[in-house]
């Protein structure tokens, strides 16, 4: 446990990433890849609490774009996050893990509630918890959900798993000679202008002085490697 870098982490996924090469939905193999290095990094004497999107099923923005009430669209997004949160368990478990999900609507049928005394006791106890449901109020972002936990449950560090390898000066993907940075500090992002992550949960993690690392988790091993201290992606901090 002293090796780690990192005693209490919580890892936010992005619906898209439980999708692998499929279109829509969870893919079984990816789920079950993502819930490997999960358990890889719980096993190395982290407690790991997580936090999935909902993107691959739906978001709320998007349904309101079709013409939907926007909060009921949103109160959709947030069961998807359910869903995925249950589909979670379901993969940690069947490797073994002992996991909970603890959701910030009330649906306890499927899952806990989420009470934040009860939620660092299963992390202490070694149980992976995932978050479901976001902040639990429309128009926030699982992104929003993550900070607002992840300061609640005195998380170390926040990790953001995306399909970039970090934060870069433009857009990699259409600029050849885009940099990542290293490190920057929540000021260099706001006068950078840089997409880090939506504004609500960018000012929770600044306000709390919660440091944000960014990475891109379709290479496995990165988590592993973050928690025993290396230089992975972009770190974002006080
Ligand atoms: N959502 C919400 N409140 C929250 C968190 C999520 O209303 O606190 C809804 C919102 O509609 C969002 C959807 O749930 O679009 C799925 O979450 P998100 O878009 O953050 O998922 P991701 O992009 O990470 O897969």
């Amino acid at each position: 446990m002293s090796q780690l870098a990192y005693r209490r982490v919580l890892l936010k996924l992005s619906g898209e990433a439980l999708m692998g090469d499929e279109d829509y939905g969870i893919d079984p193999k990816m789920i079950s890849r993502l819930a490997r290095e999960v358990i890889e990094a719980q096993q190395a004497g982290a407690e790991i609490a997580l936090v999935i999107g909902g993107g691959n099923i739906f978001r709320g923005a998007g349904l309101a774009a079709g013409g939907m009430d926007r909060v009921t669209g949103d109160q959709m997004g947030m069961l998807a996050t359910v869903i995925n949160a249950l589909a979670m368990q379901d993969a940690l478990e069947k490797l073994g893990a002992k996991c909970r999900v603890m959701s910030a609507i009330k649906i306890n049928d499927v899952c806990e509630d989420y009470i934040r005394r009860r939620a660092v006791r299963h992390l202490e106890k070694g149980r992976i918890t995932i978050f479901a449901a976001g902040t639990g109020n429309p128009f926030f972002t699982t992104d929003s959900g993550a900070a607002l936990r992840a300061i609640e449950i005195g998380a170390d560090l926040l990790l953001k798993a995306t399909k970039v390898d970090g934060v870069y000066d433009k857009d990699p993907k259409k600029h050849k000679d885009a940099v990542r940075f290293e490190k920057l500090s929540y000021d260099e992002v706001i006068i950078r202008n840089l997409q880090v992550m939506d504004t609500a949960a960018f000012a929770l993690c600044r306000d709390s002085d919660l440091p944000l690392r960014i990475f891109d988790m379709g290479q496995p091993g990165q988590l592993l490697k973050i928690l025993h201290g290396d230089h992975i992606g972009t770190l974002v901090h006080g």
